[in-house]
């Protein structure tokens, strides 16, 4: 069993979070719950911080709040001293609602809408990402409205495609993202940007997969980059005062997964980044990086309920539990591995090797394929581990399943982040049309 951040077993034998029994925590806030191990979330933004700090680079780690975004954590990403991406008017609105700097802010995405942009230049945030050459003429042209200038870096898609191990460098020009360097695409980005009156060009991101165990990826994308950087310096004479080299910092979610310490990833960059500007005469820029995955990934546990359990004889035993894809939707959509326990009986060896069931209308609805437990029995805790990044973010209320609540653990207090839905959640925006409406029959 491996236990992430202050995770522990206790002298009554279950599993512990930030100081808190998990046993009181399901009897306290109901089951499933998402527990959040605070500590945790802060001492892996530090990690970051403190990387950057040794490296001597002006730096921003902008958290990217599409892994978990909730006023919570947008306010311990602020007190982290963290920038923050938003890709959405509703991470936006999350950011601002917790009081996050405006000016720390990057709007990402494809598709941005008017709407968006324009709420986001009214708070004042400090720099889009821009994806596609509509987006040039539709940020200049609202701008331009506004009588304001929008900061702007350019999302680049360098050739590098980086995924676990593997790591392709390829045309990989087939992306709904970026502008592709290969191509030349790239360069006539930068070419339009600095001729649209309204947009400031503050230099350039790219950002090559996620789930990565290795520097290499991110070593070949800082080379491209400066390559870029150079070429552009050389015929525009624009120099880009900020690198954004992205997130997809791996995290280690079952024994198969080897993740590098933090410091080895943003040595790398720094090393990288120093390396071929300095070699190229070049300035040295500032430094972005976007993680997302690996500042909650592990600081998040899913507490569950071990409802029925079904046995088939020579086939495989399912265990259910009071949750399922509608909460954790990653091991339906990718196939995604997690490690759990049985929290109100953790140190007890495991006899049997069980397959972990949701409880929704779909066969997919798994979470845990073979997992090795004690006897479950129907009332026990099931704890599934690594469930910071991309679960609450992700959960829905197919079969009109309520979403959980999510609580922040430290020093053995608890707090919820975000309640629990209510039954009234649930219908809370359905409309019944006049028309649909029983008719009174008069007498
Ligand atoms: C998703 C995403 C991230 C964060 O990725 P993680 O794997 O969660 O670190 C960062 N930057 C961009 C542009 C992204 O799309």
């Amino acid at each position: 069993m491996h236990l992430h951040g202050t995770a522990k077993i206790n002298e009554h034998g279950r599993l512990e979070i930030g100081g808190c029994d998990t046993k009181d925590l399901a009897e306290q806030f109901g089951t499933p719950l998402y527990v959040v191990d605070e500590a945790l979330v802060r001492q892996r933004a530090r990690e970051y911080v403190e990387a950057f700090q040794a490296s001597g680079f002006r730096f921003q780690v902008a958290y990217a709040s599409k892994a978990f975004s909730t006023v919570a954590m947008c306010a311990i990403a602020e007190q982290e001293g963290l920038s923050l991406d938003v890709v959405s008017d509703g991470e936006l609105y999350t950011a601002l609602q917790a009081g996050f700097p405006a000016e720390r802010i990057h709007f990402h995405g494809n598709n941005k809408t008017p709407f968006e942009i324009e709420m986001a230049l009214d708070a004042g945030i400090g720099c889009f990402v821009a994806d596609n050459f509509s987006e040039l003429q539709l940020l200049n042209a609202i701008a331009a409205s506004k009588g304001r200038k929008a900061n702007i870096l350019l999302r680049i898609t360098p050739g590098v495609e980086a995924h676990t191990h593997d790591y392709i460098s390829t045309g990989q020009q087939d992306s709904k993202f970026g502008f592709d360097l290969a191509g030349g695409a790239a360069f006539e980005a930068v070419r339009q940007a600095l001729g649209l009156e309204h947009l400031v060009l503050l230099g350039v991101h790219s950002h090559i997969g996620s789930q990565i165990f290795e520097v290499e990826g991110f070593r070949m994308a800082a080379a491209k980059v400066a390559e870029f950087a150079v070429d552009v310096k050389a015929k525009l004479g624009q120099t880009f005062r900020v690198i954004n080299l992205g997130g997809g910092f791996g995290i280690r979610y079952t024994s198969e997964d080897s993740p590098l310490p933090v410091r080895d990833y943003i040595g790398a960059i720094t090393d990288a980044i120093r390396t071929n500007f300095t070699d190229a005469g070049y300035p040295l820029p500032e430094i972005w990086v976007e993680p997302g995955r690996s500042i909650v990934g592990d600081a998040g546990t899913t507490l569950y309920t071990v409802g029925t359990s079904k046995d088939i004889p020579g086939v495989r035993k399912y265990v259910a539990v009071d949750g399922g894809m509608t909460d954790n939707p990653r091991p339906a959509l990718y196939e995604s591995k997690y490690e759990a326990v049985l929290a109100n009986r953790a140190a007890e060896p495991a006899v049997e090797t069980v397959s972990v069931a949701g409880k929704c209308c779909e066969s997919g609805d798994m979470l845990i394929w073979d997992l090795e437990l004690p006897k479950a029995e129907t009332g026990d805790l099931l704890a599934v581990f690594c469930t910071g990044a991309y679960n609450y973010a992700m959960a829905s209320n197919y079969n009109r399943i309520r979403r959980p609540a999510v609580v922040l653990v430290k020093d053995g207090q608890a707090d919820v982040a975000v309640k629990r839905e209510s039954l009234e959640d649930i219908s809370r925006n359905d409309v019944l049309p006049e028309r649909l409406r029983k008719v009174e029959v008069q007498p």
